[in-house]
């Protein structure tokens, strides 16, 4: 096969050899031609371009300058000892200095010569300097040419002093091209794809973007292979989708019966919005269809996830199967469980909880009841995927707040079964809709984008430290109302002292304006013990105290519709999804709610960008969008393990019109041809084939 040539071991390149060979692979993991021909240059030099020495600043990086040598001697003693050159182009001078290789440069540079020198400025003592440059004898007409692109590639302190620094790199590349020819890079997309978007050939592709002839030409390399890497993702995903659809079986709910019925009809306590019933109904349709559902369910903070996670599981328990919710956390787990018991107490179904702190005498009653299918639903946190936990017949896993569970928790559900049951995955925060897409575009995806009707939007602003005892003013009043209010402080990890400092003092700071009796508080972190934080986090619950002094463990999930006032803490500390997930723990009742902001006099450019986009907007999803942009897709929470979103050249940010073009001709190809078997498509399936086992996706069942 061609590909033999790009899976030689790069130590057998011309000019590498085996320790520069050993070093690649250790400092860049390149170990491979193919390696290599995909380390791409992060910038290239128009080595035509001749900059003023005036203009040079310390970001000036690689230059090319021209002019006269005005002095040149040797400095320094014995082992500091350098050449040193001034150059001067009638803009002012510039430093060159030889810690090497001296005798050979003074010999080749005269006093009094101009010549054309490039190299990597630094500043000292505020002049700019070039050590080891290159330099050549100026030829006027060389400059008046065309524009001559030299790439410069991602390198290492390790790799520059073993001569492989970022335009070294570019001379091992060049020899790599030597040796390819296109059969080495056979075309991968059909001819009328290429002629419909006007991508470069393959090949041409690779080269370009190594060694650009032209500026627009380089472009046009880039979108072709960022096409390239979205396109085979997009199809990869569809293709698993739809052989779920297909093949894979699932448990059948085939009817609707007398626990939704009766819940719909007499229980549920208000009006579904427009956006559950879709959902509910499109829930419906994949459960019944004897194929394996797995659902992405994306609603906004305080959407009403939990009821139409409720509906579903009595659809399962309808029709034979037992259910499972799972939560992130013991008190959202208790508070779900609390919940949805109340709610079903009329109804003839066995609901159950099981934690890590369920006891254990409880805990082998609910084992059991599960094994022999007493217990129809249960609810619970990671304790529910241990290995003893044995169901009779799941048919029905509902993960809340799914980014805090990874694809191998989740993937170990789904073994509980001989059937696997279905799956709905629901989102704590929106996640950006084009990196849902694309990090999860093998599940079914749904919608919630409404909120229920007579909620007032919350109102947000932005406090400065020196405000504080207005705030505690206003906290005050609004506790006169009967409302309670939440005071965030940023998480406490096992380590961070200095956190747990902070709540200290901030909780003391609370109580010396909130003096007892008049007011009550309540403290919850992660240091307590599961059993104080569940007291204390149910007094406020119950409303037998007015404020909530905590950390981050409140973020998810937990409902008290009473509170109207979320103060955040050291705000700046926070990121835009976690604060959007924070606020959003008010504003669930009636009352008109509020989200104040408290900052240090001082903030950073992106904090203060963070703190003007909350107190600008109470949509989700817009969020979500900004948070992708601010931060980029690395640190999204749950992406970085998919490994789906490493991608080498593309970005779902910056490249969204090349992300729609390749999902849609991904969508097209799936749908007209799912086995790629005409023709045209062949080409398409030949390099998936060649590539299987080198991409992991977030195949999660
Ligand atoms: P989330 O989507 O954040 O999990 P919840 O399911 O906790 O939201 O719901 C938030 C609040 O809205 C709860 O108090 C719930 O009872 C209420 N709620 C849910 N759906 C509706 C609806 N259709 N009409 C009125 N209130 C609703
Ligand atoms: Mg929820």
């Amino acid at each position: 096969m061609s590909s033999s040539i790009l899976t030689s071991p790069i130590e057998y390149l011309k000019g590498v050899g085996p320790q520069r060979a050993e070093l690649l692979q250790k400092e860049l993991q390149i170990f491979t031609f193919r390696d290599l021909l995909e380390h791409f240059p992060f910038r290239h030099i128009d080595r035509t371009k001749v900059v003023p020495i005036a203009s040079l600043h310390p970001q000036s990086d690689f230059v090319q300058v021209s002019g006269m040598i005005m002095s040149l001697e040797e400095q320094g003693d014995k082992r500091s000892r350098r050449l040193v050159a001034t150059l001067n182009d009638g803009t002012g001078p510039l430093e060159l200095t030889w810690f090497q290789g001296m005798a050979w440069a003074q010999k080749r540079i005269q006093r009094g010569a101009r010549y054309l020198v490039f190299g990597k400025v630094t500043f000292f003592m505020g002049k700019p300097q070039i050590v080891h440059p290159e330099l050549e004898e100026f030829v006027p007409e060389k400059t008046n040419g065309k524009p001559f692109l030299e790439p410069v590639y991602p390198s290492t302190e390790k790799l520059k002093a073993r001569a492989l620094n970022g335009r070294q790199i570019g001379k091992l590349v060049g020899q790599l091209f030597e040796m390819l020819s296109p059969q080495d890079l056979p075309e991968n997309l059909p001819p009328s794809m290429m002629a419909r978007h006007g991508f470069l050939p393959r090949y041409d592709a690779y080269r370009q973007i190594h060694f650009p002839a032209r500026p627009d030409l380089f472009q046009k390399a880039l979108d072709r292979l960022k096409f390239e890497e979205f396109f085979f993702t997009q199809l990869r995903l569809q293709l698993i989708k739809l052989q779920r659809h297909q093949g894979s079986k699932g448990p059948v709910f085939e009817k609707v019966g007398d626990l939704f019925h009766g819940f719909f009809r007499d229980l549920l306590p208000f009006e579904l919005t427009g956006a559950q019933k879709r959902v509910l109904r499109e829930i419906r349709q994949d459960t019944g269809m004897g194929h394996q559902m797995n659902r992405l369910l994306q609603g906004d903070v305080g959407s009403g996830k939990t009821i139409v996670a409720l509906l579903s599981l009595l659809l399962a328990v309808d029709n034979g199967y037992q259910g499972c919710l799972m939560a992130p956390t013991e008190i959202l787990s208790q508070q779900h469980f609390e919940g949805i018991a109340k709610m079903l107490e009329p109804l003839p179904v066995k609901v159950a909880i099981l934690t890590g702190s369920t006891k254990s005498a409880r805990r082998k009653e609910v084992l059991k009841g599960l094994e022999e299918g007493s217990i129809d639903i249960v609810i619970g946190t990671h304790a529910l995927i241990e290995d003893h936990v044995q169901f009779k017949k799941l048919g029905l896993a509902v993960i809340d707040e799914q980014h805090r569970f990874g694809v191998a928790q989740r993937a170990s559900l789904w073994k509980k079964a001989a059937i696997p049951p279905h799956v709905l995955v629901m989102t704590a925060t929106p996640i950006p809709r084009t990196l849902a897409m694309t990090a999860y575009g093998d599940l079914d995806y749904s919608v919630m984008d409404e909120l229920p009707p007579g909620r007032k939007p919350i109102k947000t602003v932005h406090r400065y430290e020196s405000k504080r005892p207005q705030v505690m003013d206003f906290i005050k009043a609004e506790i006169a109302k009967g409302r309670q209010a939440y005071i965030i402080f940023p998480l406490i990890e096992e380590s961070e002292k200095l956190a747990y400092e902070d709540l200290m003092k901030g909780y003391e700071n609370v109580k010396a304006y909130f003096p007892e009796p008049a007011y009550w508080i309540s403290m919850v972190h992660g240091r307590q013990k599961a059993e104080v934080k569940e007291t204390n986090m149910q007094r406020f619950i119950n409303g037998d105290t007015h404020i909530m002094v905590s950390t981050t463990v409140i973020e998810v999930g937990v409902n008290v519709p009473n509170a109207s006032v979320m103060v955040i803490e050291s705000t700046e500390k926070f990121g835009l999804s976690q604060l959007h997930q924070l606020r959003g723990r008010v504003g669930r009742g009636a009352e008109q709610s509020y989200c104040i902001l408290m900052t240090g006099p001082k903030l950073g450019n992106e904090a203060r960008e963070r703190v003007q986009i909350m107190t600008s907007t109470n949509n989700g999803f817009d969020i979500a969008e900004k948070d992708l942009e601010l931060r980029g897709p690395g640190d999204i929470e749950g992406t970085r393990q998919s490994g789906l979103l490493n991608f080498k050249l593309a970005s779902i940010v910056q490249d969204k019109h090349l992300l729609e073009l390749a999902k849609q001709e991904a969508f097209s190809i799936a749908e007209k041809d799912p086995d790629l078997s005409t023709s045209e498509n062949r080409i398409i399936k030949e390099f998936l084939l060649s590539q299987k086992g080198k991409t992991a996706w977030s195949k999660i069942s």
